[in-house]
Parts: structure tokens; C-alpha cells; sequence
């Protein structure tokens, strides 16, 4: 049975409007960006959308108030670029920014211009995004706190004292990007000789991503829980949690579905992490909405800090779902000055009257059983399930179009029941009723995923998906297209040069490769994507393996290895070139050798 908790819609949680005359402006877009459009339109106060060429007919900009084009499709003169959101913000008589999740959320430079203009910015201090947006400052103040930090190391960036560290750490260790998020820049590295490729790896995404290639080193926890607490404080000194949610199942470090409250969780190390949240919230003076990530040993029951992400989260959902609170009106209310109005025993107190658990499952345009490839095209049929206790907050609508520019997120299906087993049974059911037409999405994926023994035991580590061998193609057929057909009706050329993608490997995964496949003589691109870098020239012997380039598409790197050694004849496209799907990259004096089996087709 699943129940409706709609945020607000029974009145007792209901955060009251904190001017009526306030205009809301969304420096973002996609689901997040109506989002916080709904919550202004429930206040029936005016919002704003801002938006980049390629999203002029976006969803977004049809539901806000007003909309205000930024730029071109180049992030850093779109949706990256302060400038222009901030004049966006003036020509539209904007009075606050809301920065929603990614993008300029966590820009210290941003929450200070925001500000700086005489704005109000839906944020925490920009001091508190500072300190928490590094992760050797976090790391700092969270031990100063009293919060068990990750064994570690974050005290410089030399490579000599980083590797000394390692050793000291013990291997497995990970490099993470100080500045990092959604999972970018992490590299493990087994054992010491795995070291220097790991640090430049890491350096090299960090840098693209960030702008800053700072990192530091941890001690890899084997068996690793991803456990969170939702945080709110305010501008008069409140600090309160709304319980935890469970993020575990994970790809390349990224969330794939969230829970809340986390379950399996033995209720002292439940409480020692909540209280632990909550004190890091009240001793940095943090007066927003945020989450303390922890990773939760699943052997030994300990939790370590892993960071604190300063915005709303992509999971808030979860969290709405079942306390009856909506987190954006949370946040507008209290960037606005006002004193917080929930309990500090809030969480507590809902769900010992009415248990409730919230599963949601991220719908991404990727090919699940291919690599997780991003996929680009045409939304032509929409059909979302409805019902109680169903959400479906959504980048889509019948008609978009998935271009090479942004997040694969496409849509979140958060189902919410009386207990776990309910909200996972009613989750099978709406999966069911998700049809997205024209475009290859994940949906199966989830299917399969909740018919796995360790999630529907709640036993999940963040190991889990990589350690669970994949089917090669959908386990539900005639539910959808072979995901190899689609792949194949892109590619233009009549070689053969299959490009396979390597599944579910597990070392693969980590390291985010994808390989040439078998026989070709060339290589093509396996989808629309930017070319970051070349890492051959011409007449170049290769070997099994060796990274050939690597091509951003939606966000991620993707590195083309070659199938087997061979030697580069030419090279047809140049860094920084955008190539479309089928586009030939690299040719081959030779086939890459048949005996290779790392990259034959599945
Ligand atoms: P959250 O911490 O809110 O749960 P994530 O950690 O998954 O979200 O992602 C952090 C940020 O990275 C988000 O703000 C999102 O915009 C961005 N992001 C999410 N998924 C991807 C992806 N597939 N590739 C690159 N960036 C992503
Ligand atoms: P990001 O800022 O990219 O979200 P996090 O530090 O939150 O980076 O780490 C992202 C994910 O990587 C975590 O949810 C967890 O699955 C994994 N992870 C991070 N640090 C460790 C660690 N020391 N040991 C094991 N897994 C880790
Ligand atoms: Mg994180």
C-alpha cells in the first residue's frame, strides 16, 4: 500500500510564504529547475528561468514566471557563467537566486556575487560553502567538531608526500578531488604502483571539472555504506536533522537510487550520526538546507565524515516524501531571514505516528546493458504512472529533446509506502507503467535492479553494483529494443568496427573505460560527444588496453582503449572537436589482434 505525502498538503507542515512580493530566479534547469518553480507557484509568488539555446523550449521555461535567455550551449557562457545570471537576475527584478544542485550551487564566487549584488541567495553563508566545497578544509573542520573523519591524508600536494601517505594509509587507498562532486575525480588505487596513475587521473578529471586539481588521500573502505543526514539551520542559531537516507546503490561513485530513512541501520549508530550532523551544522553556523554525506563501515558499523554538499540534493525527494516538509520552501524561507518552524524532533515525531518509506530511482538517458553510453534523442511518447504515493519530477516532456550537452538525469520516480517492502513493491508497479518512447533510458535497469537479493534485503553496500554481474541485454524483453540494435543503426560507416563496450568488469567500471572492440580498423564515436584529449599520434604502436583519447559526452569522460596492439595511421578529429555518433576517430595500420578477449562484443 503506498500513501500520499505530498509536501504540505496537510497543512501541518506548511512553510508560510516569507514575502509576498519576492521573485525567485532559478540559476539552473532541468527537474530541479521546476522544482523550485513549483514550490514559488504554491506561494503563488513570481519566478524566474534562465536558459541556454539549446533549452529555449524547455519545460522549465514554459512553467516559470518569466525566463531569461544566458547564452549558447558552452556551459561557461550559459549556465556557468555569473555574469550573465546575474544580469538575468537584474533584468527580470529578480530578489532572490535559487542555485539548485550542480552547476554554480557549491561556487563560493557565486554565493559572494549573489550577495554582493544585493540579492538574496537561497544558499548557506558563502563562508559555509567555502569551507564544506573543499574537501581538505571540510575534512578539518569536521575533526575540529568531533566528527570521525575517513584515516586520511590532506595536508599537501606533493606527489612524494602523497604516495608516503598511501603507504602509511594502507592500500586500498582512494585520490579525491578537493573541490569534487558527483563523483568525479576518484581514482582507487590498489596497491603503491597503481599510485601514480590514480593521482594524475584524478588530477587531470579534477582539473577539467573544477578548475583546481587538489586532492587528497583516503583510506578505501572495502565495504562502504553511503549513509546521509538531511540538515537545516537557520540565521538565528537553529539546527535541527530530518533523518537519514540510504544512497548506497551507486555507479562510478553517483547515486543511482536513495531511501529514506536508511534502513538496517542499528538504531545507536543511527542516533551517534544524526547528532553527529547536527553538531557539525550548529558549529560551523550553517543556516540552509544541507547533507552530511558518511560512509558507514558495513563490517564494522562505524561511520566516518565523507563531506557536506551545501545545496539541496538531487535525494530531497525522499526526504520530502516522508516527513511532509517541503525542503526549497525551507530554504527560501530561511535565506530570507525567517526562524525555522520545525521541531527539532520533527523526523521523529512523523514517522513514529505514520511510518513511511521513500525509494527513488534516477532515470537516466543511458543504455544500461551497453556500457551505460549516454544516449541523445527524441522523447516521442511520455507515460508516467500516477497514484497515490507516486512522484515523477522530470526534465522531460513528450517532445524534448536529450541533447549532448547536459546531465543524463532525465526524470526521478520517488515511490513512497508504509514500509520498505511496500514502497519497493510499489516502485516494481510504476517502473511499469514509465513508458519514455524514442530514446533509450534505464528504466529496465531499475526493474532488474529491485529484483536483486541485496536490495530487496536493504543490504547494499556501495560495492554492490559492481560486484553484481549485469545481464547483456534487458531481462524483460519485448519491453524494449535490443539496446545493441540502437547502437548499430547509429553508426554510419559500413566497416566493421564494432566499438563494444565492456560491461560490467568490475576494474572497467572504476575506472569509467570503455574499449575499442574487436577486428576494426578504425574507431568510431560510439556517441555525440566532445573530444578532451588525444593521448596518440600517428604512427604510434599501441597496446591492449592503452587509453587512445577520451570523449565528454554529458558531463562524463569516456576513454577509448584499443582492443589489442596495433599501430595509429591516422588520426581524424583534433582536441576540443565536438563529434557526432558514427564519426570515424582513429584509423589502424592493422586490426587489433583477434586473441585479445578484453574487448570483444557482448
Ligand atoms: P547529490 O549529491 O545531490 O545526490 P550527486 O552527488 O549525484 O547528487 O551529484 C552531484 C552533482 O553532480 C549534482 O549536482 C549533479 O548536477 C551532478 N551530476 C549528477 N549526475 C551526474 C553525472 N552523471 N555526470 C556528471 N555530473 C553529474
Ligand atoms: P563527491 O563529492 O564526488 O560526492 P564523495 O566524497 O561524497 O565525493 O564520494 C562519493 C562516493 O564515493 C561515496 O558516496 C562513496 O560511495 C565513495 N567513496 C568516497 N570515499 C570513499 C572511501 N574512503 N572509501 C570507500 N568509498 C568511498
Ligand atoms: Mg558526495
Amino acid at each position: 500500500m503506498t500513501i500520499n505525502t505530498t509536501p504540505d498538503l496537510d497543512g501541518t507542515t506548511a512553510i508560510p510564504c516569507p514575502d509576498p512580493d519576492m521573485t525567485v530566479l532559478v540559476a539552473n534547469r532541468g527537474e530541479i529547475a521546476r522544482r523550485v518553480i513549483r514550490t514559488c507557484d504554491a506561494w503563488g509568488i513570481k519566478s524566474v528561468a534562465v536558459y541556454a539555446d539549446p533549452d529555449k523550449d524547455a519545460p522549465h521555461v514554459a512553467e516559470a514566471t518569466t525566463a531569461e535567455r544566458i547564452g549558447p550551449a558552452a556551459l561557461a557562457e550559459s549556465y556557468l557563467s555569473i555574469p550573465a545570471i546575474l544580469d538575468a537576475a537584474k533584468q527580470s527584478g529578480a530578489t532572490h537566486v535559487h542555485p539548485g544542485y550542480g552547476f554554480l550551487s557549491e561556487r563560493t564566487d557565486f554565493a559572494e556575487a549573489v550577495v554582493a549584488a544585493g540579492l538574496i541567495w537561497a544558499g548557506p553563508a558563502p563562508a559555509s560553502v567555502a569551507s564544506m566545497g573543499s574537501k581538505i578544509e571540510a575534512r578539518k573542520v569536521a575533526e575540529h567538531t568531533g566528527v570521525p573523519v575517513i584515516p586520511g591524508f590532506n595536508d599537501s600536494q606533493d606527489p612524494k608526500a602523497l604516495a608516503e601517505a598511501a603507504d602509511r594509509i594502507g592500500y586500498p587507498i582512494l585520490v579525491k578531488a578537493s573541490a569534487g562532486g558527483g563523483g568525479k575525480g576518484i581514482r582507487i588505487a590498489h596497491s603503491p604502483d597503481e599510485f601514480d596513475t590514480a593521482l594524475t587521473d584524478a588530477r587531470t578529471e579534477a582539473m577539467r571539472s573544477f578548475g583546481n586539481d587538489d586532492v587528497i588521500v583516503e583510506r578505501y573502505i572495502t565495504r562502504p555504506r553511503h549513509i546521509e543526514v538531511q540538515v537545516v539551520g537557520d540565521k538565528h542559531g537553529a539546527a535541527i536533522d530530518l533523518g537519514t537516507r540510504e544512497c548506497s546503490v551507486q555507479r562510478r561513485y553517483q547515486k543511482v537510487v536513495e531511501e529514506a530513512p536508511a534502513s538496517n541501520l542499528d538504531p545507536q549508530t543511527e542516533s551517534a550520526m544524526r547528532a553527529a550532523a547536527v553538531a557539525l551544522t550548529r558549529g560551523i553556523g550553517y543556516d540552509s538546507v544541507g547533507t552530511v554525506e558518511f560512509i558507514v563501515d558495513a563490517v564494522s558499523h562505524e561511520f566516518f565524515f565523507l563531506e557536506m554538499n551545501t545545496r539541496i540534493q538531487v535525494e530531497h525527494t525522499v526526504t520530502e516524501q516522508v516527513t511532509g516538509v517541503d525542503l526549497i520552501a525551507v530554504q527560501l524561507a530561511v535565506a530570507t531571514g525567517e526562524p525555522l518552524t520545525l521541531a527539532a524532533d520533527h523526523f521523529d515525531t512523523v514517522l513514529a505516528e505514520r511510518p513511511a518509506h521513500s525509494i527513488e530511482a534516477r532515470i537516466t538517458a543511458e543504455d544500461p546493458w551497453g556500457g551505460h553510453l549516454p544516449q541523445t534523442g527524441l522523447v516521442s511518447t511520455l507515460l508516467v504512472p500516477e497514484g497515490d504515493g507516486i512522484r515523477w519530477d522530470a526534465a522531460i516532456v513528450e517532445g524534448s529533446e536529450i541533447s549532448p550537452f547536459y546531465d543524463s538525469m532525465i526524470g526521478k520516480l520517488i515511490v513512497t509506502g508504509h514500509s520498505r517492502p511496500d514502497a519497493i513493491a510499489a516502485l516494481e508497479t510504476a517502473l511499469l507503467s514509465l513508458s519514455i518512447d524514442g530514446l533509450t533510458t534505464n528504466v529496465d535497469f531499475h526493474r532488474w535492479l529491485l529484483l536483486q537479493p541485496e536490495m530487496r534485503l536493504g543490504d547494499m553496500t556501495t560495492r554492490f553494483l559492481d560486484e553484481t554481474p549485469l545481464p547483456r541485454s534487458t531481462p524483460f524483453s519485448g519491453v524494449s529494443q535490443s539496446p545493441w540494435q540502437t547502437l548499430s543503426a547509429r553508426r554510419l560507416t559500413p566497416h566493421r568496427s564494432e566499438l563494444a563496450f565492456d560491461s560490467p568488469s568490475r576494474d572497467d567500471r572504476w575506472h569509467g573505460s570503455a574499449r575499442s572492440g574487436d577486428a576494426g580498423t578504425h574507431i568510431e564515436s560510439p556517441f555525440p560527444g566532445l573530444i578532451t584529449e588525444l593521448l596518440v599520434d600517428v604512427g604510434d604502436t599501441v597496446s591492449a588496453g592503452q587509453t587512445l583519447l577520451t570523449i565528454e559526452a554529458m558531463k562524463m569522460l569516456h576513454p577509448l582503449a584499443a582492443a589489442g596492439p596495433t599501430t595509429i595511421a591516422s588520426i581524424e578529429v583534433a582536441e576540443g572537436q565536438q563529434v557526432e555518433s558514427g564519426d570515424t576517430l582513429i584509423t589502424f595500420m592493422q586490426s587489433p589482434s583477434d586473441n585479445d578477449t578484453t574487448g570483444s562484443a557482448q
